[in-house]
């Protein structure tokens, strides 16, 4: 593929991602996080500037179940960033944080899950997140699994972010050991993102 094809191929995605939504109840678990770490004023400092980059959402007074644009999800992980001087760890430890507090995750699939549900039931975990790509374990077997993201493509920040997710995830079950690699990207070239896990069965 010459890079003028690769352009207008990353050209597509782009344009189908921003069509692309998150639930309000994905970024609490954040705002918790964020006030935990840095307190209120670190919410504010990071709402403030979503405010001042044209993201007008007040997400605590929102219904937990409404859409906003991927945009504005992509855009708070940087915001983050740049306001509390976190870096790319922090972000991992801030998803690593999110299912054990998450709406989402308390209300469709409980607090304590199967280490085969998680994997049987990401697709349908997916759904209640994110409108778009799709999420499914490639392959399973005891000890390891790979599983593959596509048609996502948000920002390295957000593979991160989503690194960390998964790992909360895996925290909900038994395997408390678990690893969670982020081996195949599409901002690495990939065809689609692929997260291998691998824990002491
Ligand atoms: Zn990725």
């Amino acid at each position: 593929m010459n890079l003028e094809m690769k352009n207008n191929k990353y050209r597509i995605i782009n344009y189908c991602i921003m069509e692309a939504k998150c639930r309000v109840a994905t970024f609490l678990p954040n705002l918790e996080y964020i006030k935990l770490k840095r307190g209120e004023e670190g919410v504010n400092m990071v709402m403030n500037e979503m405010w001042k980059r044209g993201h007008r959402y007040d997400f605590i007074k929102m219904k937990k179940m409404e859409w906003v644009p991927i945009e504005v999800r992509k855009e708070f992980l940087e915001v983050v960033i740049d306001v509390l001087g976190w870096d790319k760890g922090k972000i991992y430890e801030m998803g690593v944080n999110a299912p054990r507090v998450s709406f989402i995750m308390r209300h469709f699939f409980g607090l304590l899950l199967t280490v085969r549900r998680v994997f049987e039931e990401s697709p349908q975990m997916w759904k209640e997140h994110y409108s778009a790509g799709n999420l499914y374990a490639a392959s399973y077997e005891e000890g390891h699994v790979t599983m593959v993201l596509k048609d996502f493509d948000v920002s390295p920040l957000f593979c991160e972010y989503l690194r960390g997710f998964f790992k909360g995830v895996s925290n909900l079950t038994k395997a408390k050991d678990m690893k969670v690699e982020e081996t195949k990207c599409t901002f690495r070239g990939d065809p689609y993102h692929e997260y291998t896990f691998t824990w002491e069965p």
